[in-house]
């Protein structure tokens, strides 16, 4: 059974996030203190945790760090404030996602979902052999992006999607579940001009309350892990007050190389 700890203060929001948690066949366990959440956690280990921004004890970003040194178990932050979703995006904390308060019940539910999904998948992927497949024949011209079995191949960049691996050259790259997402994403579109609503919505796939900036700090990420110098973007290139593209032409000529429907051609 799938466990899930739920970390808050407030009776009311604990009682109900649990209510509904239980209500979707989860095993939902609940405290108000950080300190405590601590050993909880040690003791329990669940497979995903929400966590309160605001908590006595040990606040939720420091708790967040504690369980980030040994554990990459989803965490869902919960916050009171919009000005807070800086500081839990910012800081890198390692929280995996956020949600102001008040929330809607389905939606908490539906990111609950979509956190275990994707952990899942890393996994199944971490224990599945990485076959890295050769790119083969049909080698597309300077940095055309392919798409062959789930691998996308921009420059050097080389997108297993379902692997969930990112190499560029001959490293391998770590990144978080949204940053893979996004990049993804981003890949599969080539030289388009994506807005941040449009990369929220499609990338985040839920309906979103809170700011764009999400987008921009994990834009801001991924240039650290795969640009060579992120402040002179190769391949993530801003378009000023309209959104961002991949495109490994330097942003001077969109590529018009079109990704084939059907992956395999
Ligand atoms: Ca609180």
């Amino acid at each position: 059974m799938t466990k899930i700890m739920v970390v808050e203060d407030e009776e009311n929001i604990a009682s109900t996030l649990k209510y509904n948690l239980v209500r979707e066949g989860y095993d939902v366990m609940t405290t108000g203190d950080g300190r405590r959440a601590l050993e909880i956690f040690k003791q329990e280990k669940p497979d995903l945790v929400i966590l309160d921004l605001m908590l006595p004890g040990m606040n939720g970003l420091d708790l967040c760090r504690q369980i980030r040194q040994f554990s990459i178990v989803p965490i869902l932050m919960l916050t009171a404030r919009e000005e807070e979703v800086d500081k839990i995006l910012g800081l890198e904390l390692g929280a995996d996602d956020y949600m102001t308060k008040p929330f809607n019940l389905r939606e908490v539910i539906a990111r609950v979902r979509a956190m275990l999904r994707r952990m899942e998948m890393i996994q199944s992927n971490t224990t599945s052999n990485m076959v890295a497949e050769e790119p083969g024949n049909g080698e597309a011209k300077n940095g055309a992006n392919r798409e062959t079995q789930n691998q996308i191949k921009v420059g050097d960049l080389l997108i297993n999607s379902s692997q969930h691996t990112v190499t560029l050259g001959d490293r391998s790259i770590a990144l978080k579940p949204k940053e893979f997402d996004l990049l993804a994403f981003l890949a599969r579109h080539p030289g388009q001009v994506l807005t941040r609503e449009m990369l929220l919505e499609r990338v985040w796939d839920y309906d979103y309350t809170g700011g764009t900036r999400t987008v921009d700090v994990h834009i801001r990420w991924l240039r650290e892990k795969i640009e060579p110098d992120p402040s002179r973007p190769r391949y993530i290139h801003t378009i000023f007050g309209v959104g961002y593209k991949l495109d490994i032409t330097e942003g001077a000529t969109p590529l018009t190389v079109a990704v084939p429907a059907k992956p395999g051609v």
